[in-house]
């Protein structure tokens, strides 16, 4: 038996790739084991062109941008759902030099290209700190990723093309033209398995930078605001009354569990920003797949060409996956060139 690709690992990364290669006319396996831990799982999923303190446009965001949008609609047409949900980030300022500072930041066009006219703070002051005012970033909003990974592994369930536990990298048989497993003839197979490539001895010599974070839950009844608000942490609507707050960078202590520490700072930040009261429903931690450089981990092995990885996706799995996953695939399948920012070519002399 034959197929064109095995994707190893179904976060963002392995669903947006299985389903361009599908969509490209590839036969596609996709795998995973729900009980590896997944960023995915954990993540706002939100898209944001302009990020930090001082709106640094987001990598090739007038490439990633357009793309994504054109991309979960695409997908939410095709099989009737919905799980992206368009939204501006309102980003109230801190002080009235911030305000000042942001307002000069505006005078370059490719950061006036992502903020809107006009914002009407007196419709965040009901229930957000904003005595400065604020501004909206447009082109932005969320995807729901635990809906997109549910919706994406049903439509290859039903194809008969999903496999449900873990692949063991030994047990692959690896050529040059092929890998086999299970008595399937791959052309290729893609690993797509987040943080955990780290432990993957095919992969685990990228020079990998894993960031932590934790992110609460939490209901504030009352609470209408429709847009994401953005001031160091997020309040992100999931359904009214129904918010995410997030998200906390840690370097150390990698590890896939909350901690105290996590939630206070959090909550620190959200008694800040936010007036009306909120009550804790939970809190999770994930691992972000974060890379040395910040710049993706894509391509083929150096030394077994049927084997590649599709990850290093870091903060922004969301944004980054659709637009690289094109390119990837027409790396695969037309011989087109790859983005060398994102190209593991880039590290084969470490
Ligand atoms: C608190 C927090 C908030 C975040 N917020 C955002 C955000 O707002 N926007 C954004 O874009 N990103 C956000 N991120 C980052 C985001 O989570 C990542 O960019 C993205 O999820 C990475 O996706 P991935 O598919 O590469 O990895 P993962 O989501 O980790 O998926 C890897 C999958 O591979 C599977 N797997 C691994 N090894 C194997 C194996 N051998 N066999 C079978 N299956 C395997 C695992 O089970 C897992 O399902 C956040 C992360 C955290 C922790």
């Amino acid at each position: 038996m034959t197929a064109d690709f095995l994707i190893v690992g179904q976060g963002v990364a392995g669903s947006v790739l299985a389903w361009t290669l599908d969509q490209r006319g590839c036969s596609v396996i996709l795998a995973d084991d729900p009980v590896l831990p997944s960023a995915s799982a954990v993540a706002a999923g939100i898209v944001n062109p302009l990020t930090g303190r001082k709106l640094v446009r987001t990598w090739k965001a007038d490439e990633l941008f357009p793309f994504l949008d054109q991309f979960y609609s695409g997908i939410e047409h095709a099989l009737g759902v919905q799980f992206f949900h368009s939204k501006n980030i309102y980003r109230p300022f801190r002080s009235v030099r911030e305000q000042t500072d942001y307002l000069a930041l505006l005078a370059d066009p490719a950061v006036r290209a992502y903020v809107t006219e006009t914002t009407n703070d007196q419709v965040y002051s009901r229930f957000i700190n904003n005595p400065f005012g604020g501004l909206e970033v447009t082109q932005a909003g969320w995807l729901d990723l635990n809906e997109f990974v549910r919706v994406v592994k049903g439509y290859f369930v039903r194809k008969n093309q999903y496999f449900e536990g873990r692949i063991i990298p030994d047990d692959l048989h690896i050529k040059a033209d092929k890998v086999g497993w299970k008595g399937i003839d791959f052309t290729k197979v893609i690993f797509c398995d987040g943080v955990l490539s780290r432990e993957n001895p095919l992969f685990s010599w990228l020079p990998y930078n894993p960031v932590k974070g934790q992110i609460l839950t939490a209901v504030a009844e009352g609470y209408s605001i429709r847009n994401i608000v953005n001031q160091g942490i997020f309040i992100l609507p999931v359904r009214d009354g129904l918010i995410r707050i997030g998200a906390t960078y840690s370097w150390h202590d990698l590890d896939w569990q909350t901690t105290n520490e996590g939630r206070e700072f959090l909550e620190s930040k959200v008694r800040e920003l936010l007036t009306i009261p909120y009550q804790i429903v939970a809190q999770q931690a994930g691992i972000r797949p974060s890379t040395k450089d910040r710049r993706p981990f894509i391509g083929l092995h150096p030394e077994h060409p049927a084997v590649g990885i599709f990850g290093g996706m870091g903060t922004k799995g969301v944004s980054l996956a659709p637009y690289l996953a094109e390119q990837f695939s027409r790396y695969l399948l037309d011989g087109e060139d790859l983005e060398p920012e994102a190209n593991i070519s880039r590290c084969v002399s470490l």
